[in-house]
């Protein structure tokens, strides 16, 4: 069954996609601030990967809010970056791609234990658009494999090589890391956690 994967350009779904090296992966552009270096990062990690890449521009941003956009979060707002409906959002879109395709069966997305925060990166959320998308033609499902891992042991489990790693972007609020979003701040957690944990990999070309 073909799997096209969401490669976003961060450390999660990079290292899904060199773990699982899915048929295609797709970027979307949806009008997000760091939406050039997040392609940019995608492309390049997709090349290394050796898979077919894919990448759509619709902008979305009239429907966004908060770091993403560059506006105030909403009070909904669990953090800071969120921006609402978002995953049910690409993972649509990505599904509509998947089917034009016709061989593509499941979109892969690189949600991750820490993901939990919002309500769209729990199982219950990922269970019940699975079961929508299923009803519709194309039957197209949804799989997060490393939904149960943290950040650092997909990664390490993977074994997407630092160099490749050090492609991926994960600011939410700039094509240049801010260093002070949670984005950011977890990209720099995970790699001191990948030093101290397995210090004889060399995180030189990561950090
Ligand atoms: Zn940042």
């Amino acid at each position: 069954m073909g799997k096209a994967l969401l490669l976003s350009g961060g450390m999660d779904s990079a290292a899904l996609a060199w773990w699982l090296k899915p048929d295609l992966a797709v970027f979307i552009d949806y009008g997000q601030r760091p939406a050039a270096a997040e392609k940019r990062a995608a492309e390049k990690i997709a090349e290394e990967v050796g898979i077919p890449f894919e990448a759509v521009h619709i902008d979305c941003s009239p429907l966004g809010s908060g770091q993403l956009v560059g506006s105030a979060a909403l009070p909904e707002a669990p953090t800071p970056e969120w921006w609402p409906y978002r995953n049910q959002l690409l993972i649509t879109m990505a599904a509509a791609i998947a089917l034009r395709r016709g061989h593509l069966k499941s979109i892969v997305i690189g949600s991750v234990a820490e993901d939990e925060v919002n309500a769209d990166g729990t199982a219950a959320f990922r269970l019940a658009l699975d079961t929508v998308m299923k009803l519709q033609e194309g039957c197209i499902g949804v799989e997060a494999p490393a939904a149960s891992m943290t950040s650092t042991d997909l990664i390490r489990a993977s074994g997407i090589p630092p160099e490749v790693l050090g492609w991926t972007h994960s600011c939410f609020a700039s094509d240049v890391p801010c260093l002070r979003c949670r984005g950011c701040n977890k990209h720099l957690n995970v790699l001191d956690d990948l030093h101290r944990r397995w210090p004889q990999i060399s995180c030189d070309a990561v950090s």
